[in-house]
């Protein structure tokens, strides 16, 4: 049996579908994720550009590396994976999205329970006083500043985006979990597995014994745990998947 049917005989009879999703969900959309060749810790060295600490001390280097990521974002379309995943929630199947990315993509494309576990660019707040900012007021501001500090207090504004060495919000972390533990079905899509802590939260699925699809373009460290995994381009082997869901009449 080939893979697509193998997932799509695994999500037929399913409704509550969990996916867990990492950069790799969006390069074809246009932003590099971080690790691949062409990604962005090529010319970025996460340790000076996307650490807290290293904010702190050169907020002008972070600033120089997001307005890039934004400019992509921005630019950016959902592709055919983040439009398969909404198409599983209306089918009434998948209930929740997991994602490490901060691009909102998801939400674009139609998912309603985006659990965002590195925050998101959509917002941000001033470290000293905590006024938070929409994303536009902050492009107004920073168009006379590289770096936009606080109307209020002069504080230095930081995007709502968890930065190595921050931890993700716990309430969201916990919900999460929580929604990994409930699941019927998880599908990982386009994550190296390979920042913490949020790598961790999918393993609750080996000891749940919950049935796992991984679709990445290199291996896993879960891969052994999955019932099918599939290597390539998300945006390519969704399609197919959701087709071979269609062919059998009989999905629910
Ligand atoms: P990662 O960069 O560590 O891994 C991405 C994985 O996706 C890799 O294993 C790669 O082989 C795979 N991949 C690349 N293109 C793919 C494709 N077309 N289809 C399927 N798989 C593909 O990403 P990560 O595990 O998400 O962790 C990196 C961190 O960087 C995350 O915490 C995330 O917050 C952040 N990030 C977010 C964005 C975004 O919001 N779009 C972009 C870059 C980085």
């Amino acid at each position: 049996m080939n893979l697509y049917k193998q997932a799509a005989d695994l999500i037929k009879k399913k409704s509550n579908i969990v996916a867990f999703t990492g950069a790799g969900i969006s390069v074809e959309s246009g932003i590099p994720d971080f690790r691949s060749s062409g990604g962005l810790w090529e010319r970025f060295d996460p340790n000076e550009y996307a650490e807290y600490s290293a904010f702190l001390k050169w907020p002008e280097k972070f600033w120089t590396m997001h307005s890039e990521l934004s400019e992509m974002v921005l630019t950016a379309e959902p592709n055919p994976a983040h439009l398969a995943l909404a198409t599983l929630e209306s089918m009434g199947k998948l209930t929740t999205v997991i994602t490490q990315n901060i691009d909102f993509l998801h939400q674009r494309a139609g998912s309603s329970r985006v659990l965002e576990l590195h925050g998101t660019g959509e917002t941000a707040s001033c470290l000293s006083c905590e006024k938070q900012y929409d994303r536009v007021t902050v492009e107004k501001i920073r168009e006379t500043a590289h770096v936009p500090r606080c109307t209020v207090c002069d504080g230095l504004i930081k995007p709502n985006v968890v930065l190595f060495s921050e931890l993700p919000p716990v309430d969201v972390f916990e919900e999460a979990r929580r929604a990994l533990l409930k699941a019927d079905l998880v599908i990982i899509i386009g994550s190296s597995l390979s920042v913490y802590p949020a790598a961790a939260l999918p393993s609750v699925v080996s000891f749940a014994n919950t049935p796992l699809i991984i679709i990445n373009e290199e291996p896993t460290s879960m891969d052994n745990y999955a019932n099918v995994v599939i290597q390539g381009k998300a945006g390519e082997i969704f399609p197919r998947i959701i087709n071979a869901l269609n062919e059998n009449s009989n999905f629910n």
